[in-house]
């Protein structure tokens, strides 16, 4: 799995990082700054519950 962030979407809700804090980042301001090329199978549910979160749509779930 691997998610894309579309950093032009992000309104710095931190919705994401609520529902996924092992997988999210966050810059310092608010922003998400994910750069995550595999999600491990233990952080699947968190990476998807985080970009269902997410109210601007800006993160993409690709499964493998
Ligand atoms: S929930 Fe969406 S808009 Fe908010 S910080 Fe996360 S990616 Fe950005």
């Amino acid at each position: 799995m691997k998610v894309i962030v579309q950093a032009n979407r992000c309104q710095g809700h931190a919705r994401c990082l609520a529902e996924g804090p092992d997988v999210y980042v966050l810059d310092d301001l608010g922003y998400n700054s994910t750069n995550i090329d595999h999600v491990p199978p233990h952080l699947e549910d968190q990476a998807r519950r985080g970009a269902l979160a997410c109210p601007e749509l800006a993160l993409t779930i690709i499964e493998d």
